[in-house]
């Protein structure tokens, strides 16, 4: 079984980014600019409670969405919702629950993130008792350059251990357009670049998440799980047991990998692959269940 189709076409994307909409440096139309001059094919503005409708030029796409928030100061905790693929404006204010926004979002067909909860302060209870999600944002560039809570892949695995399976989504969350540019994406494994197929091979988890290391193939066959990378240092395969000796591959006189393979274990609920170049970028697969 094959995670990704070799007929198919990759797409870069940034699903979570700010304009003088909101709180963000530059425009939608220099925003669009600049990521389209760094290589990407798509994405999504999602600026605080404004919505930014679909757009496609010159072969670049832009899907429709906005970011939520409530920051609960009392609580010392922060949900924050990005809303990818809404059809139009959603009303939300201070007094709106988390639950209510993700069942909006919904309803306008759209698909609800939950963004940076690192840098928000959640608990894996928070993150457990909602509902409707689709995914956590396992890294988020703006909140690791000026904050330094980027990462929340951990969330991911404690919420799969407890049988709670999310998708992964790497995102730069741009506010400056300096250090927070560029530094997480997720690549689409699509036919075509629109905005159903896009959306659809998000839905199915048919992408991964990357700060720069590519995941070519993951291929699961007679309960070995293989893997195909760009050049890495480091190849790690993360389950919901706890003792594992055979998780980590790297090679002994630290020369660059690019396969591994793994061997799924009667008690593991999940597989997901994680790897690291010599620059320390890393590349997350979705979770695989077993
Ligand atoms: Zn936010
Ligand atoms: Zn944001």
């Amino acid at each position: 079984m094959k995670e990704f189709d070799n007929n198919m076409n990759w797409y870069k994307g940034n699903i979570h980014t700010h304009t003088k909409l909101s709180d963000g440096a530059v425009s939608p139309e220099q925003c669009i600019h600049i990521y389209k001059e760094k290589g990407y094919d798509f994405i999504c503005i999602t600026d605080h409670r404004k919505f930014y409708p679909d757009a496609k030029k010159d072969d670049f796409l832009v899907i429709g969405g906005s970011e939520f928030h409530i920051n609960d100061f009392d609580e010392r905790r922060a949900y924050h919702i990005v809303g990818l693929g809404i059809d139009r404006e959603i009303y939300t204010d201070d007094t709106f629950s988390p639950q209510r926004i993700i069942d909006e979002v919904n309803r306008q067909h759209g698909l609800a993130i939950l963004a940076h909860p690192s840098w928000s302060l959640l608990t894996h209870d928070d993150l457990i008792s909602l509902r409707n999600y689709i995914g956590i944002e396992i890294w988020n560039s703006v909140s690791d350059a000026y904050s330094g809570r980027g990462l929340s892949i951990d969330y991911l695995d404690v919420l799969a251990s407890k049988g709670v399976f999310k998708l992964a989504f790497a995102v730069d969350d741009t506010h400056f357009y300096q250090r927070d540019l560029g530094g997480g994406y997720i690549m689409v494994n699509s036919p075509d670049l629109n905005r159903k197929s896009i959306l659809d091979a998000i839905k199915k988890g048919r992408f991964y998440c990357s700060q720069g290391p590519e995941i070519k193939q993951i291929n699961i066959e007679n309960g070995i799980l293989n893997v195909e990378t760009s050049p890495v240092k480091k190849i790690s395969f993360m389950t919901g047991l706890f003792f594992c000796s055979d998780r980590i591959y790297m090679d002994e006189d630290g020369e660059t990998l690019t396969k591994a393979s793994y061997e799924i274990k009667p008690d593991d609920a999940f597989v997901r692959v994680e790897c690291t170049d010599e620059h320390g970028k890393r590349a997350w697969s979705q979770i695989i269940r077993c």
